[in-house]
């Protein structure tokens, strides 16, 4: 499988301003923000999608939404409200084949999403 722009960073092979980074995970901003605040936290092991997570990454996904959480307070949003969105293929309009949790907020936020 051929490593994807996200494990490019997520390897340091291009580099971001990161937010956040441990062992496991690296949270980054968005390139193309959809509201005032729009953060990426994705996993270090290359996962191309959510179909693709298998049962012992289940304390590395629950990670992943642990660090949403406390960037969503770092950012000032934890209260106001925000969202988390994992886009799954294409259909759902996933472009980048690294699994990624997207943390949006900042603004009111409609739903149902389009
Ligand atoms: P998807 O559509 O796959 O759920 O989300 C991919 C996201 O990655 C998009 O929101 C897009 O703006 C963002 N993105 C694409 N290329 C880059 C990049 O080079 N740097 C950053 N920070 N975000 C990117």
């Amino acid at each position: 499988m051929s490593e994807t722009l996200f494990g490019k960073i997520a390897s340091g092979e291009i580099p971001v301003d990161l937010l956040y980074e441990d062992d496991e995970v690296v949270a980054f901003r968005d390139i193309n923000p959809q509201a005032p605040v729009h953060l990426l936290v994705i996993p270090r092991k290359p996962i191309p999608t959510l179909n693709d997570v298998q049962p012992e990454d289940a304390a590395l996904i629950g990670h992943l939404f642990l660090v949403a959480a406390k960037m969503a307070a770092r950012e000032g949003i934890a209260e106001s409200g925000y969202r988390t969105v994992v886009n799954c293929n294409a259909g759902a309009g996933q472009t980048v084949y690294h699994l990624h949790l997207h943390v949006l907020g900042g603004r009111p936020l409609q739903w149902p999403p389009g």
